[in-house]
């Protein structure tokens, strides 16, 4: 089976449902006011069951049935409709009559209000101010209301304007479209009497064309810019794969269906890759790296061919450079220049905000070509957050709950986006961000090119990948299950819970000066217990936790980055990706949930090629990932505790017995009677 069919499970992929969303329900619908009673009486008797009827019926269409429009005798009360369908120029009016503060309502296409609201919503302002009137934009997925408030005349000016303005776009949409294409209906008119329900299936219809409108008149994109070295070019194939072999087992494959393509060469030196880049030369040089990671070298010239990538690499392996150089390139190498572009062209996409502001930081130490970045990420300022994208960044990064914030409110632009990266995707599904991720990638264009990177390769990335990445390629480095991090040390000390605390304490007297750890617990409430403990007991601790105030988190780890403080006290918000380089131990003061977690707790030491030793405290607790545990201690040639083995064993007896418990308590099937 191939990494790809591993994975498959068509119906589950994210991309393979409408992006429809439930908020956006309420857009597409909406109720007439109560029917008058002169209105009703009109209606020859019909107009209370009338209006009984297509509540009902309403109700039906939004449980996904279709209900046919009704001809005018319909119950629509005191609703006038100031547009014909088709109208002038395809745009729909309702009116309240009777009320002439009411606003005036439009119903149009979502793509064609996109554009309307494009940059900050500018022309919005634009039409407001010839107008006088002002305008409200409710945007759902397929279609949006546009509100007009102000007098009649005002209204209608407005309205004539967006109209105007509408139909330009919609024009622009359907360039080069077909005849019939031309005559589709743009704008629907939910609320006049001849259409006046969601045509569900109508709108299934019309998925494939709003899409391609919505993605008609984008630039072009770039992607290849790879020139390979001679040097590279070069390498025999015994090379290459003798290469792959002593660099961490590095294992590619071509994901494409049908025809494989080749997979590069790696690249063995900063030279072979970018000697055409100097500024990123030139960069590489500051930072005084001696040369690529294995991840580095292989990713590198499948990135810069415009190839999407899927990057399985252990922590502290250097994936931010990974796709971060590749980035800066494709970025300043557009056919359009970076100003024009009108909004950002790379997007981050990382499930901390922690990992986020490190991407943010190890962006902006590396300078190319004025490039400008930001971090999005919840529990920052806002506004300032608002001020800094509006007035024009290069690189986004963000956690996905803010930046679909922005998006949904329209501060962002996110279809100028064509770079991609899905930044440690195992963990940003394990905090169920996918839904958030699924909402984001609906505004950024199809073509673009994606990079994702994450430390393990289980179901839910594999899904995620085969959603979002079209044909990529895949490196892993390493081996694919859990092979925890070689160069650090890993000691399992079994012992009672009620021990934990004096045995913590007992470690922390028996630190060196220049060491420095990570104490890691189950609960926030564990790791302030532990904190103000020893904050008592006179010792120097920081702690990191999901309910501390941002800033006291920055200044945590701030403190323990500088070495303000030695020892830090972490839920597992700090098992993934964060870049401590000198940590020297790792301590599990409660066992984490599972053993992927212990692998990420683990690789925070240890890292840049510097040793470390993980202490793990395991209880009666435990006993459950006693034997996943004892396999990882062994695959890294550790010493594996007798009670842990009994541990394990004790389990696997305790499993049996339940199992044949079960078996006994299960009916037993009568034998056939004989007749
Ligand atoms: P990952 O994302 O794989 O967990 P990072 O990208 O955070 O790892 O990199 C870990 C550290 O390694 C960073 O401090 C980074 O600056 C450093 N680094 C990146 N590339 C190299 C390299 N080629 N040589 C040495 N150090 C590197
Ligand atoms: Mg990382």
């Amino acid at each position: 089976m191939s990494d790809w069919e591993a994975s498959s499970d068509e119906d589950s992929g994210a991309a393979g449902r409408p992006p429809f969303s439930v908020a956006a329900a309420p857009l597409l619908w909406q109720p007439p006011v109560a029917p008058s009673r002169s209105h009703a009486s009109a209606e020859d008797g019909r107009g209370r069951r009338g209006s009984e009827k297509w509540r009902e019926a309403a109700a039906g269409s939004l449980q996904g049935e279709e209900w046919e429009p009704r001809g005018a005798g319909g119950s629509w009360g005191s609703v006038e409709v100031a547009g014909q369908w088709p109208p002038r120029a395809a745009a729909a009016a309702v009116r309240h009559a009777r009320d002439p503060a009411a606003p005036l309502c439009l119903h149009l296409d979502s793509a064609l209000v996109g554009a309307l609201i494009d940059r900050g919503g500018a022309k919005i302002r634009e039409l407001e101010e010839s107008s006088g009137a002002r305008i409200q934009v409710l945007k759902g997925t397929y279609e949006a209301e546009v509100k007009i408030f102000g007098s009649i005349t005002v209204q209608n000016k407005a309205k004539m304007l967006i109209e105007d303005t509408v139909t330009r776009l919609g024009q622009n949409y359907i360039r080069g479209g077909t005849e019939k294409a031309k005559h589709l209906d743009l704008i629907k008119p939910e609320n006049t009497l001849q259409k006046s329900v969601i045509n569900w299936a109508s709108i299934r219809e019309n998925k494939a064309r709003y899409e391609a409108m919505k993605w008609a008149d984008l630039p072009p994109v770039e992607k290849n810019f790879y020139k390979e070295s001679s040097r590279t070019a070069s390498m025999s194939q015994e090379e290459v794969e003798l290469w792959r072999k002593e660099n961490n087992n590095i294992i590619c494959n071509d994901l494409k269906e049908g025809e494989k393509r080749c997979i590069p060469n790696p690249v063995c030196k900063f030279e072979d890759v970018f000697e055409h880049y100097p500024d990123v030369m030139a960069n590489i040089r500051k930072a005084g790296f001696e040369k690529p990671t294995p991840i580095q070298s292989q990713a590198w010239p499948i990135i810069l061919q415009g190839i999407d990538l899927i990057g399985i690499a252990q922590t502290g392996t250097g994936k931010t450079l990974a796709y971060l150089m590749p980035g800066f390139i494709h970025l300043d190498s557009q056919p359009i220049p970076r100003d024009q572009r009108g909004g950002p062209g790379m997007l981050v996409l990382a499930p901390t905000r922690e990992l986020a502001l490190q991407v943010e930081a190890e962006c902006s130490k590396y300078t190319y070509k004025g490039i400008k970045s930001i971090c999005i990420y919840g529990g920052g300022d806002r506004k300032g957050q608002i001020n800094e994208v509006t007035k024009g960044v290069d690189i986004v990064i963000a956690t996905p709950g803010r930046l679909n914030d922005l998006q949904m409110n329209s501060f962002i632009n996110l279809k100028s986006i064509t770079y991609l990266v899905l930044d440690e995707a195992d963990r940003m599904l394990d905090m169920g961000f996918e839904p958030q991720i699924m909402k984001i990638l609906i505004d950024v264009r199809p073509d673009r090119q994606t990079v994702m990177t994450s430390a393990t390769w289980p179901d839910g990335v594999r899904r995620l990948a085969k959603s979002y990445l079209k044909n990529p390629m895949i490196v892993y480095v390493g081996t694919l299950d859990l092979a925890a991090v070689d160069t650090v040390k890993q000691r399992v000390v079994v012992i009672p819970e009620e021990e934990k605390r004096t045995f913590t304490r007992y470690f922390i007297d028996s630190m060196k000066p220049k060491d420095k750890v990570i104490i890691f617990v189950g609960k926030k409430l564990t790791a302030d217990d532990l904190a103000s403990d020893f904050g008592l007991q006179g010792i120097p601790v920081q702690s990191l936790h999901g309910n501390r105030e941002q800033c006291d988190r920055e200044q945590a780890l701030d403190d323990f980055k500088k070495g303000r403080v030695r020892i830090l006290i972490a839920t597992d918000l700090a098992s993934r990706g964060l870049d401590v380089h000198d940590i020297t131990h790792v301590f599990n003061f409660d066992f984490p949930r599972n053993i992927e977690e212990y692998i990420h707790r683990v690789g925070r030491t240890g890292r840049a090629g510097r040793t470390g030793e993980a202490v793990t405290l395991v209880t009666k607790n435990d006993w459950r990932v006693a034997s996943e545990l004892i396999d990882i201690l062994e695959r890294a040639n550790q010493a594996v505790p007798n009670e842990l083995i009994s541990m394990a064993e004790r389990y696997k007896q305790f499993q049996l017995k339940k199992e044949i418990e079960r078996d006994v308590r299960r009916p037993q099937r009568r034998p056939p009677k004989e007749l």
